[in-house]
């Protein structure tokens, strides 16, 4: 009998000692589960550089996050915040051995409390270090013309470098794709974007229609029904997982492609957020017709592997937007409009349900 204790008692060990790694560094990023974005408890204190520990008998994690002390146990809807129970949306999950939080909880709890501690600029700087920035078409290439010869391609060029230059007086660093009047390919701009390690991505155009009295500033979103399986096994090979390597355990393609594919679920959400919050600083600031359209398939968003937006500023077919495309200053607004948008984005703390 004491034998057959022996044997239990070793087993109990070595399944707890299984359990209380499991959650550490893993595979899992963010992941996707009944239509919720979901973050790894593991990932959101790498990011913050936040202490916790998960205690696998009770399945509850501890997170430390500016003298407050927050409680989570799988399955509850609820946290405890110093001991204080505050509702959650969605449950608190495992994930292949791994405990996640909804995405919205990062936003709308650890973000909160982490920016109490810090300056604003600190906060963003936690979102958005990098942003690369598209001036769309250029060179051979002129986009849309206006009928009195106003090309797409100098308006892009223009609000691109109005929109770098206020970004950087964020300490935000900004990649161009072009700075000149040059043609990039659009393999070629959604490789600088994967290669560089940036936040987001933020193409910039001008729209042109038949119809002439359409007008408006209008944002578009990667089309969600894109399969993101596919996409990741197209870039598993192509684009390095600068920022994800560490949550890998080899470099295995099928691990990578998994790793991708819950990466591009969760930029889908971000970038609407960022669409979003475009939308209604173009309308809020600019007082601007403006609309968020998700169903888009450029290949430009197709092709880049971090949230991204393509903006079209304003109809150049419309003669009153094309007047004031025309002059410096409506453009300035553009690019104000476009960096509050970012910069909200980065700091919102409530916008995590989508
Ligand atoms: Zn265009």
């Amino acid at each position: 009998m004491s034998r057959f204790f022996l044997l239990f008692f070793i087993i109990l060990v070595v399944l707890l000692a299984g359990c209380a790694t499991a959650p550490s560094e893993r595979l899992v990023d963010t992941c996707y589960l009944r239509g919720v974005s979901y973050i790894s408890v593991a990932s959101l204190a790498r990011a913050y550089g936040l202490n916790w520990t998960y205690d696998s008998l009770s399945q509850t994690v501890r997170i430390a996050v500016a003298n407050r002390q927050i409680s989570l146990r799988v399955g509850d809807r609820f946290y405890l915040l110093d001991g204080q129970a505050q509702e959650l949306k969605y449950p608190i999950d495992i994930y292949q051995g791994v405990v996640v939080v909804p995405y919205s909880f990062k936003r709308k709890v650890i973000e909160p409390l982490v920016k109490k501690t810090a300056p604003l600029a600190g906060a963003v700087a936690i979102k958005i270090r990098k942003v690369v920035v598209d001036a769309g078409h250029g060179g051979q290439d002129p986009g849309a013309i206006s009928k009195v010869g106003v090309k797409e391609k100098d308006i892009n060029l223009d609000i691109a470098k109005r929109l770098a230059a206020l970004l950087q007086q964020k300490n935000i660093s900004v990649i161009m794709t072009r700075n000149s009047d040059r043609f990039i390919p659009l393999e070629k701009r959604a490789e600088i974007a994967n290669f560089s390690d940036a936040d987001i991505f933020v193409s910039i155009h001008a729209n042109s229609n038949r119809v002439r009295s359409f007008k408006g500033l209008e944002v578009y979103c990667i089309n969600s029904k894109i399969d993101n399986t596919i996409r990741a096994q197209l870039v598993n090979n192509s684009v390095p997982l600068v920022r994800y390597k560490d949550c890998l355990l080899d470099n295995s393609p099928l691990l990578k492609t998994i790793v991708w594919d819950m990466i591009l679920t969760a930029n889908h959400v971000d970038s609407l957020m960022l669409a979003k919050d475009i939308c209604r600083d173009a309308r809020r600031l600019l007082g601007i017709d403006s609309e968020v359209i998700k169903e888009a398939n450029f290949q430009v968003l197709r092709g880049t592997f971090m949230p991204g937006v393509l903006v079209e500023v304003g109809y150049l077919s419309n003669s009153e937007e094309e007047r004031l495309l025309k002059n410096s200053w409506y453009r300035q607004q553009l690019a104000e409009v476009i960096m509050q948008g970012i910069i909200d984005y980065a700091t919102r703390p409530d916008n995590g349900d989508i």
